[in-house]
């Protein structure tokens, strides 16, 4: 890959396909797929500190809170294999989170090349999920998480839209063809 775009971050709805087209992003370009949800999954399963901190929010489709989440991210992003870039996928998820990161990522002299927000419809995104079966993925959960997703996450998309990182692609179609346009986009 170029040094032209290795530095993305995913946004997206729960259940748009960020994971998925982040890990696929991630095994060709050969660069970290960083996803805040698999940390907090891991450190839940190992009942770290911060798992054990992080575990009811998660169980309850709330966002951890931040001074949690930035911890995690600053440490991540300073380990050595992120030099040569990385895929940010399920955070920043708020917007003082999106402020933290462009202020970490001016400190560390890196910056972010692309913001691809996955466009799904809510009805779909249900499905998706009830299909899932991970342990935060029952109905109700899944239903606060979408509310969640438009209160606090969904205003992270103006703020990059209005720095103009922001591109928008269609996740509703099947994996492959998300794949390819994305593919496409990134390295025409
Ligand atoms: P995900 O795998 O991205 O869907 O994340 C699973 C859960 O982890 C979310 O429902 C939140 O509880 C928590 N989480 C992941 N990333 C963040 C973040 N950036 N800020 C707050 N909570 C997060």
């Amino acid at each position: 890959m170029t040094g032209l775009i290795s530095r993305l971050i995913f946004l997206g709805p729960p259940g748009a396909g960020k994971g998925t087209q982040a890990m696929r992003l991630a095994n060709i370009y050969q660069i970290p797929h960083i996803s805040t949800g698999e940390l907090l999954r891991t450190a839940v399963q190992e009942q770290t500190p911060l798992g054990k901190k992080a575990q009811k929010y998660m169980e309850q489709g709330d966002l951890v809170p931040d001074d949690l989440m930035l911890d995690l991210v600053l440490h991540r992003l300073e380990d050595d294999d992120v030099a040569k870039g990385w895929i940010l996928d399920g955070f920043p998820r708020t917007v003082s989170q999106a402020s933290f990161l462009d202020h970490l990522l001016a400190e560390i002299h890196q910056k972010c090349n692309c913001v691809v927000n996955l466009e799904v419809p809510d009805e779909t995104l249900v499905g998706r999920m009830l299909g899932r079966g991970r342990k935060d993925d029952n109905e109700q959960t899944i239903r606060h998480r979408l509310e969640v997703y438009h209160h606090e996450t969904a205003p992270v998309i103006d703020y990059y839209r209005e720095r103009n990182q922001l591109v928008s692609v269609n996740g509703n179609l099947p994996i492959d063809e998300v794949t390819n346009v994305l593919k496409n986009m990134l390295h025409p």
